[in-house]
């Protein structure tokens, strides 16, 4: 009988096909494979249960890079007889739904023969084969061929070409792959840009490193700026000219052994940290002292990451350290992709190792965490990009989401799958914006893609809201649509976990468009798809100087003070007020009490803030979420008090937090109980209203916060598997643009 197998999923461009053809012919089955719109067909004469053995080896075996969605078997109307089993050509160009692969670190057998004096590939930074290597960052186009990649430019060589068009072979039809006679090359700029002329690149840029100087290097989808993670000097120089005074660095090292002297890993961490995504993942640091205490200053975790491409492999594996490697772009900024873009940060590094392999699409680093089993994102790019999620149900109508401000990220919806765009930077600079339009026109170009519906923030200034309204104005027919930015990030948890029913939503983060121009971000909701109910909140508080308010923690801890105080601030001693000047305190007074320039706010991410400066842990901050991990690292779990607290008229009042606060004598003891105190308040708000409880928005990156919630907690459902930050806006976003 002849049956018909279709497998939708991830199964295009990552070696499905040759598999396919070497599990049939080693099981003597006779048929044909091939693309189609959807995935991969497979036509096979066989008989029902060979056939239900056939699809029980592709699920046990599939390639590394495929991630099956569906397999269906059917009877098929063929008439024909097969001799053999054969790979047929795709069936149509229609790859509408077909799933971009994600770049992925070097295997297992490219490092072998990357390792081996005999191979032809013997130290070639660009080995790759069909289960490794870039995907996403190279793509211009679908289907992914190599003509639509940017290693369109290097014409294959006899051998390559062999290899590429041999079935049997393991680089049977990789896209990326070349030799040193045809693929990229490395080369190695001064400052000036000039190339200079050696022998061995990676030799004198590893010579460069152990001297303290700061390198340049391209990597998959950006560049990095790397030092000797255990040279004091050579960190701090990086801080001095990045302008980065104490954001903590990442650090890459070569394997997962010298991990291990750096943090303390557990089992579901090790699995991540050496998985072929290869992310970012936050650990516990360990007493030894490997590293300089500039890496990441003040914090007892660290972000950490294995090697991931040929060229970082072969320079760790010489150097033997820990190197710190940072996303080269200014500070909120997308990351610089090309040589011309990274000659305007020249004044940050020494040399530059440079290589001529396009990067089409920018791709950051991922950062995970594992909290209870979990994983949690911080931040989804290389290894998860483009990210696919589902929708509850099928939509008719196409979706472009244009998210938040910050952490930028765009969604396309055709039918039940969002495609997020990795994560592009803060909407700020002009650099932004324009990243920000070239993501969305390279989703519209890769899926032929033109929106009916653009979904936006109500934000009336960002620049995502002002886009959405630019497209709205140069096409009528397409409906905008605004959606309340902590409902989006309770949808998106919603969606994450597949939750269509009533919940009670708890949205913590820093501050979004409300209601009348306040900007909440301390919520209760009771909301389904459909809409939303506020049941509860913080209380309003001013937040002195609006946006600089955001930069200024001691700027919120101040308002709480007026509030208490009055003008009696005047003559407080304390932390927060030593940090201002006395006409600095009468000058913010007077726009208190005014209430100029100081819009009212619910915003939990803001009273973290307070709490940091009213403690003389952070008065200003130099990058977002810093109080939250300065704070986090100060909890102790032996402290099981919390503040006293009342909900009246659905509020919740932080001032009494903070007064308690105030008086509190030990730091530790004052932030673990204000700690337990947000976990007890959301546990008392769960009680009131008999709803599952689900969790979004940025306050939620807090692993503390989350570890105590699941314990009281069990049920409760968290934003992870994806970011709970603002890139998760977009997703957000399309759920409600889908169910209206
Ligand atoms: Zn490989
Ligand atoms: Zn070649």
């Amino acid at each position: 009988m002849i049956f018909k197998v279709e497998i939708r999923g991830v199964v295009q461009g990552v070696g499905f096909r040759p598999f396919i053809y070497n599990l049939a012919t080693s099981m003597e089955l006779n048929g044909y494979v091939s693309n189609n719109a959807h995935g991969v067909i497979i036509v096979v004469d066989t008989t029902k249960d060979k056939v239900d053995e056939f699809v029980e080896q592709i699920r046990a075996k599939r390639p590394p890079l495929s991630d099956i969605e569906s397999i269906d078997i059917s009877p098929s109307n063929e008439k024909q007889t097969f001799k053999d089993f054969t790979i047929k050509k795709s069936e149509s160009s229609d790859e509408l739904t077909s799933m971009i692969p994600s770049d992925i670190a070097m295997c297992k057998e490219c490092q072998e023969e990357l390792e081996d004096k005999n191979n032809r590939r013997y130290n070639y930074p660009f080995i790759t084969c069909t289960n490794c290597g870039p995907r996403y960052s190279i793509i211009k186009n679908l289907p992914y061929d190599r003509k639509n990649t940017s290693m369109a430019e290097f014409e294959m060589c006899k051998k390559c070409q062999d290899e590429y068009k041999n079935p049997k072979d393991r680089r049977y039809h990789a896209q990326p792959i070349g030799c040193f006679e045809c693929g990229p090359m490395i080369s190695l700029l001064d400052k000036s840009g000039k190339k200079q002329k050696i022998e061995n690149v990676v030799d004198e840029v590893v010579k460069f490193i152990a001297d303290g100087k700061i390198v340049a290097i391209k990597g998959v989808g950006g560049y990095h700026l790397v030092c000797d993670a255990r040279n004091e000097k050579a960190v701090k120089l990086l801080r001095e000219r990045k302008q980065r005074p104490s954001k903590p660095f990442a650090v890459m090292v070569k394997d997962i052994n010298m991990s291990k002297e750096i943090v303390h890993i557990n089992a579901k961490e090790e699995e991540l940290l050496s998985s072929n995504r290869r992310p970012v993942v936050l650990l516990g640091k360990n007493e030894r002292e490997l590293l300089c205490d500039s890496v990441a200053p003040n914090i007892n975790q660290l972000g950490l990451f294995l090697a991931y491409t040929p060229l970082h492999h072969m320079i760790l594996q010489k150097l033997n350290c820990p190197l710190v490697a940072t996303s080269a772009n200014i500070s909120g900024e997308p990351l610089c992709i090309n040589s011309e873009e990274i000659m305007k940060l020249s004044h940050i590094w020494d040399y530059c190792l440079d290589h001529d392999r396009e990067i089409v699409n920018s791709c950051d680093d991922s950062v995970l965490f594992v909290e209870n089993e979990k994983i949690f994102m911080l931040r989804c790019a290389r290894g998860y990009s483009p990210t696919y999620l589902k929708l509850p149900n099928k939509t008719d109508k196409k979706i472009l989401s244009l998210g938040a401000n910050q952490k930028s990220t765009v969604a396309i919806t055709i039918e039940n799958k969002v495609i997020i765009s990795p994560y592009i930077a803060d909407l700020e600079g002009l650099s932004s914006i324009e990243h920000f339009k070239s993501h969305i026109e390279t989703l519209k170009r890769i899926y032929d893609f033109e929106p009916d519906v653009v979904v936006c923030d109500k934000h009336p200034r960002y620049e995502s809201t002002k886009y959405a309204k630019e497209l709205k104005e140069k096409n009528s027919h397409v409906e905008l649509m605004q959606v309340q930015h902590h409902y989006a990030h309770i949808l998106s948890t919603m969606g994450l976990n597949n939750i269509t029913s009533k919940v009670l939503g708890v949205s913590f983060d820093g501050t979004g468009y409300g209601k009348e121009g306040h900007l909440w971000g301390g919520e209760f909701f009771v909301c389904d798809e459909k809409g939303y109910e506020r049941v509860g909140h913080f209380k309003y508080f001013k937040l002195l100087g609006g946006e600089m308010a955001i930069k200024e923690p001691r700027r919120v801890a101040l308002s709480f003070l007026f509030e208490l105080y009055g003008e009696d601030v005047l003559t407080l001693n304390n932390h927060t007020t030593a940090s201002f000047t006395q006409s600095e305190l009468k000058v913010l007074y007077q726009a208190w009490k005014k209430g100029l320039n100081s819009p009212l706010s619910s915003s939990c991410g803001r009273f973290f803030d307070a709490v940091a400066s009213i403690l003389d842990i952070l008065h200003v901050s130099s990058h977002e979420g810093e109080s939250g991990l300065l704070l986090e690292s100060l909890y102790d779990e032996n402290i099981k008090d919390f503040y006293e607290f009342s909900i009246l008229e659905k509020e919740i009042d932080f001032s009494v937090i903070f007064y308690q606060i105030l008086k509190e004598e030990d730091k530790t003891i004052a932030v673990s109980k204000f700690f337990n105190t947000l976990v007890e308040i959301i546990f008392d708000m769960s009680k009131k209203h008999d709803l599952p409880v689900v969790l979004g928005g940025g306050v939620f990156q807090n692993r503390v916060l989350l570890r105590l919630i699941m314990k009281i907690i069990p049920d409760v459902t968290v934003p992870s598997g994806f970011v709970s930050n603002d890139s998760a806006i977009a997703y957000g976003q399309a759920i409600a643009a889908a169910s209206r």
